[in-house]
């Protein structure tokens, strides 16, 4: 019995954090099983739109008539010619031996981190980062740390350089973020690709949220590598159609790998672990990949929601400015007294509204998320505002209790 704990207790996977983003869920729904109507579900980022119509009709077609055999591990060669091209309007000139359609961009992430892994690699990602990098990076047997962010979560690239050690091997960069809504200024982006060239490392920049930038545009990092010759690239990218598509039960993603090398690396992973992604999601993905104006309305939604949003969520101090991409915010809850963990419990308890502490996208013991929570603003936009009205007045509220009781 003792050696079976013992043995047990050598599981690497061990070590794998658990999400606490998860236990925000399970509260979740307690609170609408408990109260039989829904909780306001602010902590999860589901879009309110629905994929394109075009896209469903292909995948419908795909299913009656049979269309479900595996394609290659990398993918359909149609929908990788055409993710070649929307890459070349990008300013990233690829091929399709090197673009790789993945089970949603998630999988292609791990699949990367697994592929250059080395032993004893460090694995670098944002301090206040989307928590998935960090399992993965465990997952794939790496050191994982965390490099600060600036002012705003900006990309701080002395921060990052001070932070690397030389068992780094690989960096992670998320433009625009999660959870932050931060969008990397492309100078930063040159600095970091100059710094990860001089130290040889990898880059893995995931552009999921890619459309939604509502300031100026996206230009991808791989862009910026444009000049220097193949053998000598480092990024891979990660894009989605999770989100400008709203696909994101459907699963499909694609990693454009930067050279021969890496995609050969890739390659050997996605064999051994997928054989292929799913047939009519591929399909409904190449029929999505036309309808430009579905992306064009999405993107108009969610920016009318977080200009919504923001304006009084700015006005109480919650928050600096409206973020500048992505479908999230992080909103500092000082005022109300409260932990964000004891805030996030009371708001749900309370109101009916659910919103996830910071401290699931954080490195552990990081102070300074400590009264800091997420919201989404990529859902339905009347419930995101009377979520937001409830924050607000439960910040007065137990903000004024607490100034009472101590008076
Ligand atoms: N990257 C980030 C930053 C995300 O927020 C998400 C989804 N939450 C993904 C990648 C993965 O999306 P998918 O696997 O659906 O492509």
């Amino acid at each position: 019995m003792t050696e079976l704990v013992e043995h047990r207790r050598r599981y690497p996977v061990e070590r794998v954090p658990e999400s606490s983003l998860h236990a925000v869920f399970r509260a979740s729904r307690r609170w609408t099983d408990t109260h039989g109507r829904e909780a306001n579900a602010l902590h999860v980022g589901e879009p309110a739109f629905a994929m394109p119509p075009a896209a469903v009709e292909a995948m419908r077609r795909a299913l009656l008539d049979g269309r479900c055999a595996y394609t290659s591990a990398e993918g359909m060669p149609e929908l990788r010619e055409a993710l070649v091209a929307k890459l070349a309007a990008q300013g990233v000139g690829t091929t399709a031996d090197h673009v790789f359609v993945t089970p949603g961009s998630c999988q292609g992430l791990s699949a990367v981190g697994a592929a250059v892994h080395t032993p004893g690699a460090a694995w670098l990602i944002p301090r206040v980062h989307w928590p998935i990098y960090r399992q993965q990076g465990v997952l794939n047997g790496y050191d994982v740390a965390g490099y600060p962010l600036g002012p705003g979560y900006a990309l701080d690239v002395a921060a990052v350089a001070r932070t690397a050690t030389p068992a780094t091997r690989v960096i992670v960069v998320n433009s625009p973020a999660n959870p932050t809504g931060a969008v990397a200024d492309p100078d930063a982006l040159r600095e970091l690709l100059a710094l990860a060239t001089e130290r040889d490392w990898l880059v893995v920049s995931d552009e999921a949220y890619e459309d939604f930038v509502y300031e100026g545009g996206h230009p991808p990092l791989a862009a910026l590598e444009a000049d220097v010759e193949p053998a000598r690239r480092r990024v891979f990218s990660a894009f989605t159609f999770s989100k400008g598509y709203a696909m994101t039960g459907c699963r499909v993603g694609y990693i454009v790998a930067p050279n021969d090398e890496f995609a050969g690396l890739l390659r050997r992973v996605q064999e051994g672990s997928i054989i292929a992604p799913p047939t009519p999601a591929q399909i409904g993905a190449l029929a999505a990949l036309g309808d430009g104006d579905a992306v064009r309305a999405n993107v108009a939604a969610v920016r009318g929601s977080r200009d919504a949003a923001m304006g009084a969520l700015v006005e109480a101090g919650l928050i600096a400015g409206p973020p500048a991409g992505g479908w999230y915010a992080l909103l500092d809850i000082a005022s109300s007294g409260h932990t964000a963990t004891e805030f996030a419990d009371r708001l749900l308890a309370e109101y009916g509204v659910a919103v996830a502490p910071a401290a699931a996208f954080t490195v552990p013991g990081d102070p300074s998320t400590r009264t800091v929570v997420r919201i989404s603003f990529a859902g339905d936009r009347t419930r995101l505002l009377e979520g937001t009205e409830a924050l607000l007045r439960a910040c007065r509220t137990w903000g004024g209790e607490r100034a009472a009781g101590r008076a």
